[in-house]
């Protein structure tokens, strides 16, 4: 789960790090009052969305006038005016793909004067399964092209959980940033406060791009971007506040309503599966054959027939889906509460595309019956293999 700019900043800032005064604002009406709020003389008006490239991106509406989703203002009323450009209007970044995303939220912050802009990251390292540092002094810049065009300006350090963040750390990241005196103290305090909050929050990347040194010498963080561990926000009910739905994929959120285990991928076979593994395994065979499923759909084991339907309807409401396979081996789930899900969704939503079944297991004649009976246009399969072949024929013809 992802939080926007402005949360981000908050939740560091009451881990002790260093982050500028604002205001978020959700109605234009409310921007002047909040820019007048904070000290100026400088006011960054910045578009709240969960996309990173803000300040480079542009709007699809020229009543958003000229300029990106990150714009500095020199009076309240200037910082107002580009509030209410922006709320509403949809930006466009390197992020967000072509059809960009609409603001629905604005944050104006106090402006800084910047004399360095650096990147420092936190993520999980899954090679080494230990949280690292990533820093870097091409602050500001895309750093993936940095990765690509001069690697060597990027260092990682590693920490072992058995230590915790010491201050060595901090003073190989400050020193390959360049920092010095009163800086590098203070990137000596940084350094443990994120891996603090990091650990603390249960965060899966906390991103500071650019992290800046003012032209007092000062640290500061001028954009976050924060993703929590989804199976850990259980114990954070304060973070799971935060969410905002309006920026999560349609599909996916409906099926994290009925607990669904979805993602949406860029192929056209649409799949319904009980297991991860089998879920995997079905994707793999699809590929193998030559096609690309067009999502990862996992009902789960104890899958009710609302739910099973509800399945059915998130694939069969996708318009990129051509063909279904719906792959069920029947343990705990029941062969005939899977039949009953699907009669059930098509009767709702109409069935326009070509549909194979493969059923195995507990209730598998029950629900081999169901289907035969219901009068839908099902092929049945026999096996994995069988059913993989079929679905993938019957979409490329
Ligand atoms: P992003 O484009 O979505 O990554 O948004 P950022 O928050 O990183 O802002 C983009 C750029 O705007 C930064 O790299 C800075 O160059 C500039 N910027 C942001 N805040 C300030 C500020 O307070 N003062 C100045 N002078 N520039 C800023
Ligand atoms: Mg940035």
């Amino acid at each position: 789960m992802n939080i926007h700019e402005y949360q981000a900043k908050r939740l560091l800032k009451e881990f002790g790090a260093p982050v500028s005064e604002g205001r978020a604002v959700l109605a234009a009406n409310e921007a002047e009052k909040a820019a007048k709020e904070l000290p100026g003389p400088l006011y960054v008006v910045k578009a709240q969305i969960h996309a990173g490239g803000r300040g480079k991106g542009k709007f699809k509406e020229a009543s958003a006038g000229e300029g990106g989703g990150v714009r500095l203002a020199k009076s309240p009323e200037e910082a107002a005016e580009f509030a209410k450009q922006m709320l509403g209007a949809t930006l466009v970044t390197k992020q967000t793909g072509a059809e960009g995303k609409q603001v629905g939220r604005i944050y104006i912050e106090n402006g800084s004067d910047i004399e360095t802009e650096l990147y420092l990251s936190a993520l999980v390292d899954r090679g080494t399964g230990r949280i690292a540092f990533i820093a870097s002094t091409e602050g500001g810049m895309n750093i993936e092209e940095v990765a690509e065009e001069t690697p060597e300006k990027i260092i990682t350090v590693q920490i072992d959980p058995a230590t915790g963040c010491m201050p060595h750390h901090a003073r190989r990241i400050a020193q390959a940033l360049g920092l010095k005196g009163a800086t590098a103290k203070q990137c000596g305090k940084l350094i443990p406060t994120l891996y603090k909050a990091f650990v603390e929050k249960d965060m899966s990347l906390l991103e500071i791009n650019p992290l800046i040194v003012t032209k007092t010498g000062d640290l500061l963080v001028l954009d976050a971007k924060v993703g929590f561990d989804p199976n850990a926000l259980f114990r954070h009910e304060n973070i799971l506040e935060m969410r905002d739905k309006s920026e999560e994929d349609p599909m996916e959120l409906k099926a994290s309503e009925f607990d669904l285990s979805y993602v949406k991928l860029d192929g056209n076979i649409g799949c319904m599966v009980n297991g991860a593994g089998l879920a995997m395994s079905t994707m793999d065979i699809i590929k193998h054959y030559g096609a690309e499923p067009a999502n990862f759909l996992d009902v789960g084991g104890g899958a009710t027939k609302e739910k099973v339907t509800e399945a059915f309807k998130i694939i069969t409401t996708d318009p990129a889906v051509k063909g279904i396979l719906v792959n069920i081996f029947g343990g705990i789930m029941q062969c005939d509460v899977i039949a009953e899900g699907i009669v059930a969704a098509v009767k709702e939503v109409g069935l326009d595309d070509p549909l194979v079944v493969r059923l195995e297991g507990t209730n598998v004649e029950k629900g081999k019956e169901i289907l035969a009976n219901s009068g839908l246009k099902i092929t049945p399969a026999d096996d994995l293999e069988d059913a993989a072949q079929k679905v993938v024929k019957a979409v490329q013809g």
